[in-house]
């Protein structure tokens, strides 16, 4: 028998061709222009095994950020592995907002950091802020910490603390701009058992009966930790809109609103302290 070849791997392969490819780019280390310029040549058998294991594990459901280990958020190409959740792109609408309000060398907080990619983002895309990152996963901060390194960002312009919400932070600690994309998935939610979301992390995903939990948290907490008219801003389900105003409002916070995303959806809630 003749040893498989880029080429016959991917026709071969029950995958859509792109993912079949992405597979083989990182079985065999090799960007996308070496697979065409050699596609027809003998693969290393180590090369091909690794691929077909990769492969098994696609057809399983795993995702592929996770078998690359890879995943572009606003343009950055970030580590991830199961430890964080996948990096969305309508999460980059949080990002978008964060950096078109805070103002000139303004202090940032981000709740919840996971992989670090709004905290990287917002840092990366405003050289000028002083961004501060939080998770209680140290398996999390493990790969922010690592994300942040990979994009040139010092300590001095992102750093890093371990812990739940609020409590990661010291007690005057206070940000001109706070923002979280934290888990809102009610724990009972039947899509937590399918697709990608079976391989992420649950404590990324779901919280609390009603998936609010989290965002209650960041809610009562946030006056506590922005300047005078500093703002929170969270990422939401589609159907959690009414709600979180509701939880902004009695935190005492001001100018409340909700911003859809790019498909409608109630997306992003906005507040303001007094
Ligand atoms: N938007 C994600 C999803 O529904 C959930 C992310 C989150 O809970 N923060 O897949």
């Amino acid at each position: 028998m003749t040893a498989p070849t880029a080429d016959s791997l991917i026709a071969a392969s029950p995958l859509p061709r792109t993912e079949a490819r992405r597979l083989l780019e990182y079985a065999t280390g090799q960007r996308r222009e070496w697979l065409l310029a050699h596609g027809d040549e003998p693969l290393e058998p180590l090369v091909s095994e690794r691929f077909l294991a990769l492969q098994a594990s696609r057809i399983n459901g795993e995702p592929l950020s996770y078998l690359c280990g890879e995943r572009e958020f606003y343009g950055l190409a970030l580590r991830v592995n199961r430890a964080v959740l996948i990096p969305r792109p309508e999460t980059e609408l949080l990002v978008d907002a964060a950096c078109e309000l805070a103002p000139r060398h303004a202090a940032v907080l981000d709740l919840g950091t996971g992989s670090g990619a709004i905290a990287i983002a917002i840092a990366v895309t405003r050289p000028d802020l002083r961004v501060v990152a939080t998770d209680r996963s140290s398996d999390a901060l493990a790969v922010a910490t690592e994300n942040a390194a990979h994009q040139g960002l010092t300590p001095s312009r992102l750093s890093f603390r371990a812990g739940s919400w609020w409590q990661a932070l010291a007690h005057a600690e206070r940000f001109e701009i706070i923002v979280a994309n934290p888990p809102y998935i009610a724990d009972a939610d039947p899509h937590l058992t399918e697709g990608d979301l079976r391989f992420e992390p649950r404590s990324a995903l779901a919280s609390g009966s009603d998936g609010l939990d989290a965002l209650r948290e960041i809610a009562s907490g946030a006056l506590a930790h922005l300047v005078t008219s500093g703002r929170l801003i969270v990422e939401h389900g589609w159907d959690q809109g009414a709600a979180v105003r509701t939880l902004f409002l009695r935190a005492g916070l001001q100018d409340v609103h909700t911003q859809p995303d790019l498909a409608g959806h109630e997306r992003l809630t906005f507040g303001r302290a007094p």
